[in-house]
């Protein structure tokens, strides 16, 4: 019950988005389709007719009232035709707008999604059925509310036939339906939670698809002859799922067929007592037809709104999670942030931050104090999985602290607007985005403002570095890149660092984030960049994270973490006469250049 209710109110949602989608389009199409509904009963009345004149015809040897009748069942059937062309045209263009309207909704609210978010498989779970499945039954419930609204429109009119003749031949054949309708609701219930229970598989198997598939896997996979064993995994579930679908059908094929033929004894009933009247009261052939063409023409109609309307229902099911990622959204979108972040600031502070991800209870960073003064140049270093990327997301707010602060100038980071320091923040993460464009438009993606400034996207890519290759380039800035595009060219790790780099170049933001950005960078060109990002933000502020000394040691400050927490800080001299962790990792990687060397 629970669940026919939630199903009701996401049909009516539906029929709000679909009604806000194009609103001409669909009382123009539910009208058309009246039309269209009573033509076919009206086309059964003249059909009586046609019969009723040609036994006239048989007695009196004169055609003209039959050709009469027969022109005016000819024009129904032109206007039916017509009435059907125009259905397809409004139904064409009410699909194609609701479609930009949920792909608009669906990708406005995705980008105000908190990171965190991300983090959350059911999110994933509901992100996928909407792009997958939301659209496609979304169309699906507009070619129901098509059928819905001719079904009652067929149903009313030859129900006004039947109720002339018996008025109890309508109620019954009401009546008879309904055992149908709940057992195509049973059936619409068991299949979506089916399709639930399946959901991450099905996402599983879609992601292992992709990732064998993709062009940077192809070598990998192969020297590991992998394909087998995730071919033989996604077989295996698809075996699951066929004897699991088979239990479900078998169960419902009895109960279908025995209210089917229920349904079918019930009409047979219904057409001997119309002959029993027809030949007691001497009525013509033509009303023979009329009534048995009334009483088909109901039932299939009252056939067609109950399919409808368990269609309808199950749909309703599957809509639901683009009604849920809309709700999503709206929290997130309440909380927006109100001061802007001026690009003058003099520091940020973390005070007492304790972080751990959603969902999990360990603390990946403990007791954080951490200061950033606009201007200087920070590096972070300290092992893997120390917590130095955690540090920078909640830098970038990307996340919020589990207990502590961080402060901009003494206000509170959830206090800032959002937009404003996002403007100011050129960011390159580890796993930066590899954009399947041009390069100039890979740079240009900075600022998308700015993204045909050929100048300033060339002055970007010669400060990232990667300027000289792209002249050698035939096509150069014009080049488009990965392998599986026409055209294109594939580029080395470290040549896509330096693309990514240029792309924050370009944005030009007051704040520079590296995430080891130079990993793939040789040791050389590595120390170079860092030296010429602190030549050009002289008076911008860079926080680093390498693991090259070389680089780090040219960083006004060096924050060194271990197990969540910053235990020194200080500049290289000063960290290095400490003696401590920091010139401990120096000397273990001193001491590899140096065999190095050997
Ligand atoms: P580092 O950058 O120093 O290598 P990270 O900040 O990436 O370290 O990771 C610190 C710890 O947080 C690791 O133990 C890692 O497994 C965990 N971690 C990172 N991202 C997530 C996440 N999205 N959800 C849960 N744990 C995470």
């Amino acid at each position: 019950m629970q669940k026919i209710k939630k199903s009701i109110a996401i049909i009516v949602g539906t029929f709000k988005l679909l009604y806000k989608s194009a609103s001409f389009y669909i009382i123009a199409m539910c009208i058309a389709n009246i039309f269209s509904g009573i033509l076919l009963s009206l086309g059964i009345v003249i059909w009586k007719n046609i019969i009723d004149s040609v036994q006239e015809s048989i007695k009196s040897g004169r055609l003209d009232n039959t050709i009469i009748w027969l022109v005016i069942h000819f024009a129904t059937i032109l206007l039916q035709a017509l009435l059907t062309e125009i259905c397809a045209y409004y139904k064409n263009i009410l699909s194609t707008c609701t479609n930009k309207n949920i792909t608009q909704n669906v990708l406005d609210k995705i980008s105000k999604m908190e990171l965190e978010k991300y983090d959350d498989v059911s999110f994933y779970d509901k992100l996928k059925k909407v792009n997958e499945e939301s659209t496609a039954r979304t169309m699906s419930l507009l070619n129901s509310v098509e059928m819905l609204v001719k079904g009652v429109s067929v149903a009313v009119s030859t129900a006004m036939i039947l109720f002339r003749f018996n008025p109890l031949f309508m109620i019954l054949s009401i009546i008879i339906s309904i055992p149908n309708l709940i057992i195509n609701m049973k059936i619409a219930i068991m299949q979506y939670n089916v399709y639930c229970d399946r959901f991450e598989n099905k996402r599983y198997i879609d992601s292992i698809k992709n990732l064998i598939t993709a062009h940077e896997n192809v070598k990998e996979i192969k020297i590991y002859n992998s394909t087998p064993y995730f071919v033989s995994y996604i077989l295996n579930s698809y075996k699951k799922y066929i004897e699991e679908d088979k239990k479900i059908r078998k169960k419902f094929v009895l109960e279908s067929f025995s209210m089917e033929s229920l349904g079918n004894i019930f009409i047979y009933f219904l057409k001997a007592i119309v002959c029993y009247e027809i030949v007691i009261q001497k009525m013509s052939i033509g009303s023979l037809t009329l009534y048995f063409s009334s009483i088909d023409n109901f039932r299939s109609a009252m056939a067609n709104i109950i399919n409808v309307m368990s269609s309808m229902f199950e749909d309703g099911l599957y809509v639901q999670s683009y009604f849920e990622l809309m709700k999503d959204t709206e929290t997130a979108k309440e909380s927006g942030r109100k001061k802007k972040f001026v690009s003058e600031f003099h520091k940020i502070r973390f005070e007492n931050v304790w972080f751990s991800y959603p969902g999990t209870q360990d603390y990946v960073l403990k007791d954080i104090n951490f200061v950033i003064n606009r201007g200087k140049n920070y590096a972070i270093v300290g092992l893997n999985g120390s917590g130095k990327t955690t540090l920078l997301k909640l830098l970038l707010r990307l996340y919020k602290p589990t207990k502590g602060t961080i402060y901009i100038d003494e206000i509170d980071i959830n206090e800032i607007d959002i937009d404003s320091y996002y403007k100011e923040i050129s960011a390159v993460f580890q796993d930066f985005i590899k954009y399947p464009l041009t390069i100039k438009d890979n740079i240009g993606l900075g600022n998308v403002a700015e993204m045909n400034n050929l100048e300033k996207i060339n002055k970007a890519a010669a400060q990232g570095g990667i300027l000289e290759f792209v002249n050698s380039l035939p096509m150069g800035m014009e080049t488009h890149l990965q392998k599986e595009w026409s055209n294109s060219v594939e580029l080395s790790l470290g040549q896509w660092q330096k693309v990514a780099i240029s792309r924050a170049f370009f944005k030009n933001g007051q704040i520079m984030v590296l995430d080891e950005p130079t990993a793939s960078l040789d040791p050389m060109a590595e120390q170079d960049l860092f030296q010429k990002i602190k030549d050009l933000t002289y008076e911008k502020t860079c926080v680093l994270i390498a693991h090259r000394f070389s680089t780090v040691r040219l960083a006004d400050v060096i924050y060194v973490m271990k197990n969540g927490e910053i235990i020194e800080s200080g500049s290289h001299d000063q960290l290095i006469n400490k003696n401590g962790e920091y010139a401990l990792l120096f000397s273990v990687q001193a001491k590899g250049y140096f065999e190095d060397c050997e």
